[in-house]
């Protein structure tokens, strides 16, 4: 039996970024929304995501600052780390985010609904949710997400075959370690382990990790990890696992077949959206063939009234993605102009060590678009604060357009996914090198790189 509870503006099923972004946004501009969710609100970033990984990256990076402490004549002693306490530290910083959260949904009047929720009537824009409430809406957003993808024969057991998830929640630092795919995941998992103390192996079929990350970058990045003892194979084909007594991993690459003996691995091939069991067969909502709902530039799927946003909807799994695409939604909704969100330019940031980001197209993909490119790259070396700190690995790149605007910025190094910042406002307003040139960057900052670069295309350089 279904009770019906509520009418409200808007529903939206799933308190992820997209969901809780569509929540807050809305409520903001006075509608009334209701958010069902089965756990509680923050979705994959808060809990399984983002957050937690960066907050172990985080333990990996005060790590390297004592390890290093002696080079500032700083005796720290060996530095030792204790995971429990580092996971412990983390579930704090996760709960008081989460609180947070839910202290704004309070604040703002949003109705959080506690339970698995799925699409019972598109068209009428109403969602079934697990006790038998029915809730409707005039619009209905779904935020459902995604969930990790593995590969045959590597199904997670959660004791020696992780998926990130499970990899956010050790508690001892493993001795081996094979991480299959070299993506987003794969580097950050990488970088902490390694530091952790674990041996690590990373298997990417592709012919670079970080596929679709501009070369000059990744190059920089592969170079950076064999000085720290992260083992790269690339253009490998992963065969099978061996799980009886050791766990081996067996693939082939261009020299042959080889296998690789560890304690864990890692499956990290990206994620899948979770289109199915919400309720979308026979809906009207269009999935395609890879699981993605399939919506428009402004999010709205082919049912009138009906949105989709966040990882359920294909384009880059980013939360900041989901966040911009939830207030598409509600713009939309609202009935106002609203610029939907460029895929193509959207900030990216991966925080292995050194850390990776940029926004816009890489040279080869700018130069493939047809573009007249010119390129300008200055390395971390080279700059007074990059020496100061010790974090000289790295170097920013402008790829521009010849007498025009920048197209796209691309940073590996410290902070660089703070320093991006300046970048993605370039390469969204299409700023000219010499407007960015001309201004101001303070001395001795890293942020100072960029300013240098883009100078530098206006044919006279400074410093570098
Ligand atoms: P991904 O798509 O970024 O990378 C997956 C990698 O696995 C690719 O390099 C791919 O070539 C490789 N791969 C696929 N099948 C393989 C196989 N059989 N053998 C070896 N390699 C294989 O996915 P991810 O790293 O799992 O991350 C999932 C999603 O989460 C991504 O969309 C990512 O952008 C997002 N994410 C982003 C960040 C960040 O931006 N900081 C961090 C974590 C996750």
């Amino acid at each position: 039996m279904v009770t019906i509870a509520e009418q409200f503006d808007v529903v939206v099923l799933g308190g992820g970024p997209g969901g809780y972004a569509a929540a807050l946004y809305g409520a903001d501009a006075g509608l009334r929304v209701a958010v069902v969710e089965e756990r509680r609100v923050g979705g994959t970033c808060l809990h399984r995501g983002c957050v937690p990984a960066k907050e172990l990256l985080q333990t990996a990076e005060v790590l390297r600052t004592v390890g290093g402490a002696k080079d500032f004549g700083v005796d720290a002693g060996p530095p030792s780390l204790d995971l429990g306490v580092s996971q412990e530290r983390k579930r704090d910083v996760v709960e008081r985010i989460t609180k947070g959260l839910e202290g704004s949904m309070k604040s703002r009047k949003v109705t959080v609904v506690d339970g698995r929720g799925t699409v019972l009537d598109a068209a009428r824009r109403s969602v079934r949710v697990s006790d038998g409430t029915e809730l409707r809406g005039d619009a209905l957003i779904l935020a459902t997400g995604s969930v990790p993808r593995t590969i045959p024969g590597f199904d997670f057991d959660g004791e020696r075959v992780l998926s990130s998830d499970h990899l956010l929640e050790l508690e001892e630092v493993p001795g081996r370690v094979a991480i299959i795919g070299g993506g987003a995941i794969g580097c950050e998992f990488a970088s902490f382990l390694v530091d952790a103390g674990s041996e690590v192996t990373v298997l990417e079929a592709l012919p670079q990790i970080l596929p679709g990350v501009d070369g000059d970058v990744v190059r920089t990045l592969a170079r950076a990890f064999k000085k720290r003892g992260i083992e790269v194979r690339t253009g490998v084909r992963v065969q099978g696992l061996e799980r009886d007594g050791a766990l081996a991993v067996a693939f082939e690459d261009a020299k042959g077949t080889d296998k690789v003996e560890v304690d864990r691995v890692v499956v990290s091939v990206g994620r899948r959206p979770l289109s199915e069991d919400v309720g979308l067969d026979g809906s009207g909502v269009g999935v395609d063939d890879r699981g993605f709902v399939e919506v428009d530039e402004y999010q709205r799927t082919a049912v009138d009234g009906v949105y989709a946003v966040g990882d359920l909807v294909a384009g880059p799994a980013l939360a900041h993605v989901a966040f911009a695409e939830a207030i598409v939604a509600i713009k939309t909704i609202l009935g106002e102009d609203v610029t939907p969100v460029d895929h193509a330019r959207v900030p990216w940031g991966i925080y292995c060590h050194p850390e990776v980001a940029f926004s816009g197209p890489t040279e080869d993909a700018a130069r493939a678009a047809g573009h007249d490119v010119v390129v300008s790259k200055h390395r971390f070396g080279a700059n007074s604060r990059a020496q100061i700190i010790g974090e000289v690995d790295g170097l920013v790149k402008i790829v521009a357009e010849r007498d025009g605007p920048i197209l796209g910025v691309h940073i590996t190094g410290p902070w660089a996914t703070e320093l991006l910042a300046e970048g993605y406002l370039a390469v969204n307003w299409e700023a000219l090198p010499e407007e960015v040139g001309a201004f101001i960057h303070p001395h001795p900052t890293l942020s100072e790189l960029f300013g240098e670069s883009a100078l530098a295309l206006t044919g006279r350089r400074l410093h570098g």
